[in-house]
């Protein structure tokens, strides 16, 4: 199966933000909006009602974890949650904090096209290293392994 998301964790390391019990979090190449991360099962699982009732509870609770983390973070007006999959049907949540001074603002992030906003690898690991003081993990050991 050619699945990106299946890929992902291992194909881009410098966006590895955390490895968590149900899915991993990334950063999304794309830091137009500050802090997007994209959180994926790690499992190739496709619909919520495929899970479960314990696992997509686990799956829940990190969703939350890490918008409250986030949240903490970049004190958005509002975080944007957005489970979609109808190109990469793997289960990756869009966890987004928006900011009244964004220029999409109050619209859906995919509303109109910008430019994407690439950083250098350094940066997505600073950033990373942030959001996962925010989630209270420890660096050392995630940073080891990039
Ligand atoms: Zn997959």
């Amino acid at each position: 199966m050619n699945c990106p998301m299946c890929q992902r964790w291992q194909q881009h390391p410098e966006l590895r933000v955390a490895e968590l019990e149900h899915c991993y979090l990334t950063l999304h190449h794309d830091q137009f909006f500050p802090g997007y991360c994209l959180l994926f099962t790690r499992q190739h699982y496709t619909e919520l009602f495929h899970l479960s009732v314990d696992r997509r509870q686990g799956v829940m609770e990190e969703v939350s974890r890490v918008a409250e983390a986030l949240f903490r973070l970049y004190r958005p007006a509002k975080i944007n949650y957005e489970l979609l999959g109808n190109m990469v049907p793997h289960m990756h949540w869009h966890l987004v904090p928006r900011h009244r001074d964004d220029p999409l603002w109050p619209r859906p992030i995919w509303c109109e096209p910008h430019t994407e906003v690439l950083c250098s690898a350094a940066d997505y690991r600073s950033t990373a290293a942030a959001i996962r003081q925010s989630l209270g993990l420890e660096n050392s050991d995630q940073e080891g392994n990039l």
